[in-house]
This record gives structure tokens, sequence and C-alpha cells, in this order.
């Protein structure tokens, strides 16, 4: 069906942000959807499955089914696409498995992944048009995800790559946290360490293999640079997206509160309400055990060095 028929703002941008997890991109997407033209609708690849299933509730506090935001946007979505058929696209690219036969395009594969560029372009459509935003943040990450909305940009949408990176130590801290608490008493593994390290270097050179190469589209800001220097930082995305975010700077620099407006989907900061940007420079300086910064050393250092940390 074509796409025509669909109420829409005539221009759309999708601003795909990637990152290694736990790197703040959630933080600053819910930031960057406080600007008039912009809607963060956290992580799209949980649409179908979860969020659009019953017993989820959006961040504004209303089921996800009767939130007055993702209601109208599922309406809208189901006038050209199924949620059934995007469940089982989201199955099978969500996989980072799937990345080789993204890339490949074989000829089994072409038409089937193309209908999957298509419905993420519908979701897309319908979240710009029920928002009255042209930028839509999707911040699920995934790689084959970032291959089909490249896609698009033959079809009149807009595509751009945020690539969020935090200094790998830090990340290594946060995901180590985590686990202590999600896992069983004495639980987490020796070499956790080295696992969270190996991930952040594969994960962060992935994107810059796969989207970094043309720059229009592609820009690469450190978590760091938005703490250390919110104006500046909040500036050049700016630019890159084609609006003014300097008063977004100010606020960050004044420790303002943002609000999470609706978002069923994803990290469960959405449930907190509000987000403030936290100083990630250092908080994890002094919980990183020597046996730790060396497993970073040898397996991320040299990465590490070509992202700016030293
Ligand atoms: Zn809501």
């Amino acid at each position: 069906m074509p796409y025509g028929t669909m109420p829409e703002p005539s221009h759309v941008t999708i601003l795909y942000v990637v990152s290694s997890p736990h790197s703040g991109s959630t933080m600053l997407s819910t930031i960057l959807g406080s600007h008039p033209e912009v809607f963060f609708a956290g992580e799209l690849y949980e649409i179908p499955e979860p969020a659009w299933t019953p017993g989820v509730v959006c961040s504004c506090g209303q089921p996800a089914s009767s939130c007055p935001f993702w209601g109208p946007v599922r309406e809208t979505f189901e006038r050209s696409a199924n949620v059934e058929d995007l469940h089982r696209d989201e199955g099978t690219y969500r996989n980072w498995k799937s990345l080789p036969r993204a890339l490949l395009r074989g000829s089994g594969s072409e038409g089937d992944f193309r209908r999957y560029a298509g419905r993420l372009e519908t979701l897309v459509r319908s979240i710009a048009a029920q928002s009255g935003k042209r930028i839509v943040v999707d911040t699920s990450k995934g790689a084959t995800r970032g291959i089909a909305y490249s896609e698009l940009q033959s079809s009149g949408v807009d595509v751009k790559f945020l690539h969020v990176v935090r200094d790998g130590r830090g990340v290594v801290v946060s995901r180590k946290n985590r686990e202590a608490r999600v896992a069983t008493p004495g639980g987490y593994a020796a070499h956790a360490a080295l696992r969270y390290s190996l991930l952040w270097v594969g994960a962060n050179l992935s994107y810059v293999l796969l989207f970094g190469l043309r720059t229009e589209r592609y820009l690469r800001l450190r978590l760091e640079d938005f703490s250390r220097d919110p104006e500046r930082a909040f500036q050049r995305l700016g630019r890159f997206l084609g609006i003014d975010l300097s008063e977004l700077g100010s606020r960050v620099r004044a420790e303002e509160a943002f609000p999470v407006g609706h978002v069923i989907a994803g990290n469960r900061m959405r449930l907190r309400g509000e987000v403030r940007m936290r100083p990630e420079a250092s908080d994890w300086a002094n919980q990183l055990p020597a046996r730790d910064r060396r497993a970073f050393f040898w397996v991320a250092g040299l990465t590490a060095r070509l992202f700016g940390y030293s």
C-alpha cells in the first residue's frame, strides 16, 4: 500500500541511536525528546512484543493499549501494515546473526528484507504523524535494523545515525553492577570484565564500520562530551539534525530534570518519570579493580584510544 494514504508530515527523519549497552543512550534520547521537533520513541524493536501486548504500562502511567499516544499510533499503523508481520520480522532480524544476510542481500531474502524496511517506515511515519514531530528517535541499537533503515533513504525518509560511545571502563562497571543486582548471590562470572570489554569493542567497531563511513549521516559523540561540555555537544548534535539544540545544552548544564513522555518499549529508565544527566566521567573510577583494568587494557585499550580515551 502506498504510504501517501497516511496522514504524515512531509519530511520524516529517523535518528537511529546506536551504542554499547549502558552508554547513556536512553538518557540522552529522553533529553533530546524534549525539543519541540523531536519524538523519543524508545526501543522500537519491542513494539509488537511486548509493548503492544496486554499488561504493558506506558511511561505516562496508562496501559499501553489505552495510552492516548500509542493507541492511535497502532490504529494508524494497522491501516497499512500488520502487527503480526512486524513481530515475525523482529524475531528474524533482531539477532546480530541476521546481519551477514542483510548485508549480502541474498536473492531469497531481498524481498523479505525490503518488506521489513517498509513496515519500519510505516511504524515511524505513524509515530511522526501522531506526534506531529518530524524527527523520531529509536534506541533499538540492533545493527540489522540500522541497515533496514538505510534502505529507506531512497523512499524519502531521512536516516541519521548517532553513535554514543561511553568510556568502556565505565560500561564494564555498570554492567557488572547490573549483573550483581539481578544474578543469584555470588553470581557474576569471574571473566565478566573480559567479556564486557570484548562486547564493548565489538559493538562500537561494528557501528563505525557499518554506519560511520557516510559522514553526512553519522555522528559519533562520547557520553563524557555531553557531561563535560553539554552546550558544545548538543550544538554539534543540533547541527547534525538541522535544529537548534543550544537551549538543551544549557538546561543540562543547570542539571534540570527532563520528563519521560510516552515510552512503552525498552530501558527501565522510562518508568522513572524523569531523567537527569549524571556525572558519567568519573563515577566508575574507584569501582574498577586492578585486575579488570588490566583486562580492559589488553582487550580494548587500542579501541579506547581510537575513541579518544586515555
Ligand atoms: Zn503513554
